[in-house]
């Protein structure tokens, strides 16, 4: 039976070691004279568009234009992930796509709050971004649940595939991916490889939870 796994990139497939946040950071500045102005906000589980709206309006930004926005972010981004040590793939990640990507009847995508340039900016640093070939990105929904539909959409187009509920999973790191996930009446796969605690994020009923990707086998009972 056709599975599409779909995935999220923060604290699941990578440790950015804060680079994104900088990044917001440094953009903004760049083009509005704002300092630090991403420092303190809550991005966890968030998408793009809404963070950035946040701070648009609380700084009474008039002249925002996204496009210049994202595009300049994408580009400090890349230099600030150059520059920081230990921006990497979190434990099982790498042996888990080779594995799945290469296996019938598995598909991959992603789901992620990252706008698209810096989504593949952060899997091109990290030499993951071949194994995406679809996904849905923070600057094509307005919140997560709108988002994990787009990417399945995305992903039924792109593989010309119907994939049945029952099917996907929503691979993520915070309770707003398992809200999305059930949200969508599709698996979660919760993992306290980022931010959250196994603990913390038990308490949100994930449909599976594991401390991370490491053990193939565990993995491999999930989709059986
Ligand atoms: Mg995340």
């Amino acid at each position: 039976m056709n599975k599409l796994l779909i995935w999220d990139i923060d604290g699941t497939i990578l440790d950015c070691k804060g680079c994104g946040r900088k990044a917001l950071s440094h953009a903004f500045k760049e083009l509005y004279g704002h300092e630090n102005a991403f420092s303190d906000v809550d991005l966890t589980g968030k998408i793009d568009i809404e963070v950035i709206e946040e701070i648009v309006n609380k700084y009474g930004v008039q002249n925002f234009n996204n496009h210049e926005f994202t595009k300049e972010y994408g580009e400090i981004l890349k230099r600030i992930m150059e520059i920081t040590e230990g921006v990497k793939l979190i434990d099982g990640v790498e042996n888990f796509l080779r594995k799945y990507s290469n296996e019938k009847y598995y598909y991959l995508s992603i789901a992620t709050g990252n706008c698209k340039v810096g989504a593949k900016g952060k899997l091109t640093h990290c030499d993951v971004n071949h194994y995406f070939k679809t996904g849905a990105y923070g600057d094509e929904a307005r919140n997560r649940k709108e988002l994990v539909s787009v990417a399945i959409e995305n992903a039924k187009r792109y593989y010309q595939v119907d994939f049945l509920k029952e099917n996907i999973y929503y691979l993520g790191d915070t309770p707003k991916d398992i809200e999305a996930a059930k949200f969508n009446e599709v698996k979660s796969i919760a993992l306290s490889t980022g931010f959250y605690s196994y603990d913390v994020l038990n308490e949100h009923e994930p449909d599976y939870l594991l401390t991370d990707l490491r053990d193939l086998k565990i993995v491999d009972r999930i989709f059986k």
